[in-house]
């Protein structure tokens, strides 16, 4: 057998939203991935039945179409600006360029699973801090968490699986309280869904603070996960680094092309998104009037702290032809079809019955 690095055996393996189980009569729901349920922009399809292209040539390294795009709709510069094949590739290039055995990491804990795989693979020491109770970034244990070997941080708004958003203050004062040399990583993957006042927009923070990269994803409010685009806003040097770690190519002339028609069509997206996060508040209010703890929702997904019972709860909904995300600790449920989510209240009250009597 070949031997393969030791830092393989650090973390745990990306377990990806399983399928919904098959149940006669039912029609199943795959609420597991925070996938949009909504199918992608008209335009985009349009876009994507007409743009044939040539496969035999390589797409656009350097995404120019898509970043000048997005440089004008984001007031940025465009070399502020790098397109990856997911907001993924992009933590997996942010790690790369930042860690090794010999550093630190600090993100909160839970939030996405690529956190522990980016840095766990780079060797670097692992460093969760855990969220507070309701769900939401405990920024003073993050920043008393970094030391002399903190090379990269992670924050999550609004946080994957719990839910709340940060709020720009107290962002702002945590990057005050960080030092420059350290890299700050704002993962924005569902910030069109948040509606909280207050809550950070990384892009305000960027001028002041240039260790500050934000991560963002066609894949979430854009519908567009089966394509593989994300981009990352930062410092010209940040972005020059970046640009040596991730892949050639690795955005096809056909999702790169599918993205720029959905960000031409901006408004109709951020309408779809906030369709859902109005979904979204009724879904959690009505977790909450059934007596459910559910903490602040902010992105396409409400966040169910179950502790033990999550095993049984992921049962109940499995029974009923839904597939939701278990994490042992608790259970997050993406905004789908008012049908589905009509079921999961159902399964939701009936499980407090059984449980809580
Ligand atoms: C979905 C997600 C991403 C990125 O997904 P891609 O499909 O790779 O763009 C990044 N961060 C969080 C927190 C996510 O939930």
């Amino acid at each position: 057998m070949p031997r393969l690095r030791a830092a393989l055996e650090t973390f745990p393996p990306y377990i990806p939203g399983k399928p919904p189980r098959e149940v006669p009569g039912l029609e199943s729901f795959k609420l597991s991935s925070n996938e949009n349920h909504l199918p992608p922009l008209p335009s985009v399809l349009e876009t994507m039945a007409e743009h044939v292209g040539n496969p035999a040539h390589y797409p656009d390294d350097a995404a120019t179409a898509l970043r000048t795009e997005l440089a004008a709709r984001l007031g940025v510069g465009i070399e502020n600006l790098v397109v990856t094949t997911g907001a993924s590739e992009l933590l997996v290039a942010l790690t790369q360029i930042t860690s090794d055995g010999t550093t630190e990491a600090v993100y909160p804990w839970p939030s996405f699973e690529m956190y522990p795989q980016t840095t766990g693979l780079a060797g670097a020491t692992r460093i969760e801090v855990p969220l507070r109770a309701d769900g939401t970034h405990d920024l003073a244990a993050m920043a008393a968490a970094v030391t002399e070997a903190t090379s990269l941080i992670i924050l999550c708004s609004p946080n994957n699986p719990t839910g709340p958003a940060l709020r720009d203050a107290e962002v702002r004062d945590f990057l005050a309280a960080v030092p420059e040399r350290v890299l700050v990583a704002l993962d924005e993957a569902y910030w069109e869904f948040a509606t909280a006042g207050g809550t950070v927009d990384g892009l305000g923070l960027l001028a002041d603070h240039p260790n500050l990269v934000l991560l963002r994803t066609f894949s979430k409010a854009h519908g567009l996960a089966g394509l593989r685009v994300g981009y990352g806003v930062g410092h010209p040097r940040v972005i020059a680094g970046l640009l040596k770690a991730v892949i050639p190519f690795g955005v096809t002339d056909l999702s790169q092309a599918a993205a720029l028609t959905s960000l031409r069509h901006w408004d109709e997206v951020m309408a779809r998104a906030a369709v859902i996060s109005g979904v979204r508040d009724d879904f959690a209010q009505a977790l909450r009037s059934q007596g459910w703890d559910v903490p602040e929702a902010q992105g396409n997904f409400v966040w169910l702290p179950l502790g033990e019972l999550s095993d049984a709860f992921e049962d109940a909904c499995v029974e009923q032809a839904i597939a939701v995300r278990n994490f042992g600790d608790g259970v997050r449920i993406s905004i789908g079809p008012r049908a589905a989510l009509d079921r999961v209240l159902e399964i939701a009250a009936d499980f407090r019955a059984a449980h809580f009597g």
